[in-house]
């Protein structure tokens, strides 16, 4: 097994920050400490440079379906651009069909990542057809690492299931261990709103962020909480993206509830006022929950630093300028989701620590640590430690970083960061103790990337 030593630079973890060397040993990490004198195969010189845990990021669709297209990158793409980013494993998110089992869409999301992503990748389960066999079909899967489902509260018609239903869910995960997510946002209401809005004959972009105010996010976010709390387990709300949903997180906690929170780098970096651009631009930005008011992120951020929220992940889902055409006469037709794998490391160093925001150690823990303790990644990933895979990246804070479309690497013809440039960047991305990215350029090898098997929650 080839040898790699990481010396002289600063490994961070969500704990610790010390000048260290690293010694990796085929695909795991074999010692910390300073200045070890071992041979090895390879040395790496990361003087001046972060040693942290290579990213995770727990939300992603790569290859989805959407209605007769899909999303744009796939997992050959979407990995080698989560690399370049500095991220080192993804969650994503296999999606039921109707009538179908959870079996059968796990193996076609497999069959889509197998032989094609170059990190390692597991999967959450979205479940949009809840019977009693399916009910009975989550342990199955719990047993074979796939350990989180998502319910929508939103997409009448296509993916929303009711309270029974995921209270149902959220139940049977008293017993079998899993972790129910929730898509936040009041389905019902959203729909009255966009019927309403097409009648009176509006067809713009912005529509699609006038017709999902923030409450319906906080809403649901609140229902989401108390079917849990019902039922006695924690549950964890994907994508927050607003204030107003942030406070009913806050005064769950406060009373004792376990509730676990994701935010987006979209949510902290770019606000409402994208949907005003002209034409049809503001369609880049149609996502759900759609960007709010600037005044909201402040919050967030807040959040973040008082571990209100938990993780941030990127609910990348690209979609090209022509796909998103679809929805040129009519807002409610856009598909929606942005691109975001590739910059959310930078972006969180850069608007985090750089700006007084996060500590360093806070930083890697809402990008690695926290994110693979809720998912059942942890103690093999999302940390720099003896034993643990050797998923490490060698990260420059002076680095500059552009963010425009033809700087990165997503399969997709726009950024939503057009023109703006951010410090910080990974120089060498190790995944499972292969480099895959160094100075910015792709060496890995497409279809390395292994499914991960992940862990039950055990309390
Ligand atoms: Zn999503």
């Amino acid at each position: 097994m080839a040898t790699t030593l990481i010396s002289n630079g600063t490994v961070v973890t969500a704990s610790e920050t010390r000048v260290a060397d690293v010694l990796i040993d085929g695909e795991r990490i074999q010692a910390v400490a300073p200045r070890l004198t071992v041979a090895a195969d390879r040395i790496i010189d990361a003087a001046g440079r972060y040693v942290i845990p290579g990213g995770i990021d727990v939300h992603t669709h790569l290859d989805m379906p959407y209605g007769d297209i899909v999303s744009s990158d796939d997992f050959r793409t979407g990995t080698i651009a989560a690399a370049h980013g500095g991220t080192t494993a993804i969650v994503d998110f296999a999606v039921q069909d109707r009538g179908g089992s959870l079996r059968g869409a796990l193996d076609g999301w497999r069959r889509r990542a197998d032989g094609r992503a170059v990190i390692d990748y597991g999967f959450h389960m979205i479940v949009c057809d809840f019977r009693d066999a399916v009910e009975r079909e989550m342990d199955a899967l719990i047993a074979e690492g796939v350990t989180s489902f998502k319910f929508f509260m939103a997409y009448p018609d296509r993916l929303m299931l009711d309270d029974g239903a995921i209270f149902r869910a959220l139940r049977r995960t008293a017993h079998n261990g899993g972790l129910v997510t929730v898509h936040a946002e009041n389905g019902a209401v959203i729909d009255v709103l966009v019927q309403r809005a097409r009648a009176e004959g509006h067809t713009a972009p912005r529509y699609h962020a006038l017709t999902r105010p923030a409450r319906t996010e906080a809403e649901a976010v609140y229902r989401a909480i108390a079917l849990a709390e019902l039922a006695g387990v924690p549950i964890y709300i994907v994508h927050l993206s607003s204030a107003e949903g942030l406070q009913v997180v806050r005064e769950a906690r406060a009373r004792g509830v376990t509730v676990l929170a994701e935010t987006c780098p979209q949510y902290l970096f770019l606000d409402d006022t994208q949907y005003a651009a002209p034409g049809f631009e503001g369609a880049k930005y149609v996502m759900s929950p759609p960007l709010r008011a600037r005044d909201g992120q402040a919050a967030l951020w807040d959040g973040l630093a008082r571990h209100d929220l938990h993780a941030v992940a990127t609910d990348h889902c690209p979609f090209t300028l022509s796909q998103k055409a679809a929805g040129a006469g009519d807002f409610s037709k856009i598909p929606g989701g942005a691109p975001g794998i590739e910059t959310r490391m930078s972006l969180m160093f850069d608007g985090g620590v750089r700006a007084g925001r996060l500590s360093l150690n806070r930083f890697v823990e809402v990008t690695a640590t926290s994110p693979a303790k809720i998912f059942g990644l942890w103690p093999d990933r999302g940390t720099i430690a003896p034993g643990a895979i050797a998923d490490v990246v060698v990260f420059d804070p002076e680095l500059e970083v552009r963010l425009d479309a033809t700087a990165l690497h997503m399969r997709v013809d726009y950024s939503p960061y057009e023109g703006m440039v951010v410090r910080g960047g990974p120089v060498v991305v190790m995944a499972r103790g292969e480099v895959v990215v160094e100075d910015g350029r792709f060496v890995g090898r497409p279809g390395r990337g292994r499914f991960i098997r992940r862990a039950a929650r055990s309390g």
